[in-house]
């Protein structure tokens, strides 16, 4: 993030806000949980496949009034919101997830793991990536570590992370979207012959929903 943008956001009381909106977690852990999905812009981790592309250039997306976000949140009857992006931890987060927090709400980040975490989340969900991979304190941090499989390589990559999460973290192997049929079989194998591992599957993609 360029020094100006972070200037136009006064200590994270404004965000370049994507998109915000009421779904269902399609994926990971909470698959299946109403929540509130705050995402915001920008990322420069580039992987090939990313399905938020849109959301990689931060200018696109003005600052706005986190109050302003917070205020439709609670509008919605979620009991849990999701801070996604693009990489949400570019930006300072204390302020959005303290207001989100004094109004009873459950917080989940949605991550890379590329930059230092600010802010307060009931649950961090991991997702490392090999173009630039995680900070070694962000996979201590994580809840669960989502690792995203497109070709068999990408095994030993996750076997890498899962090395230096907490005993506690979460595991999980989820095909990419495009290679879903292809890759499906082999996780669903590998799996069961290293059973700390879960399967996630996108399934709003599914269901047709965000
Ligand atoms: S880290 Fe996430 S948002 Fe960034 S390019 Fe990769 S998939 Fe897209």
């Amino acid at each position: 993030m360029t020094d100006e943008i972070y200037a136009l956001l006064e200590g994270g009381r404004k965000l370049p806000l994507v998109e915000d909106f009421y779904t269902v977690q399609g994926e990971g852990f909470h698959t299946g949980k109403p929540a509130y999905f705050i995402r915001l812009g920008g990322c420069d981790v580039g992987c090939r496949w990313c399905d938020a592309k849109y959301t990689w250039n931060p200018r696109q997306f003005p600052p706005v009034e986190v109050d302003e976000i917070v205020e439709r949140a609670v509008s919605f009857p979620a009991q849990a919101i999701v801070i996604t992006g693009g990489e949400p931890t570019l930006y300072p987060l204390d302020y959005l997830t303290g207001e989100l927090k004094r109004r009873g709400l459950e917080i989940f980040l949605e991550t890379s793991g590329t930059q230092p975490l600010t802010g307060t989340f009931d649950w961090v969900c991991l997702s490392p990536k090999k173009q630039q991979g995680p900070l070694p304190e962000n996979l201590l941090r994580a809840d669960e570590l989502k690792v995203i499989v497109e070709e068999s390589g990408d095994f030993g990559w996750a076997e890498r992370n899962a090395a230096q999460v907490r005993r506690s973290c979460l595991l999980f192997l989820q095909p990419e979207w495009s290679r879903y049929e292809r890759m499906i079989p082999e996780i669903v194998e590998y799996a069961k012959a290293h059973p700390r591992w879960n399967i996630s599957v996108q399934t709003h993609k599914f269901m047709h929903i965000p």
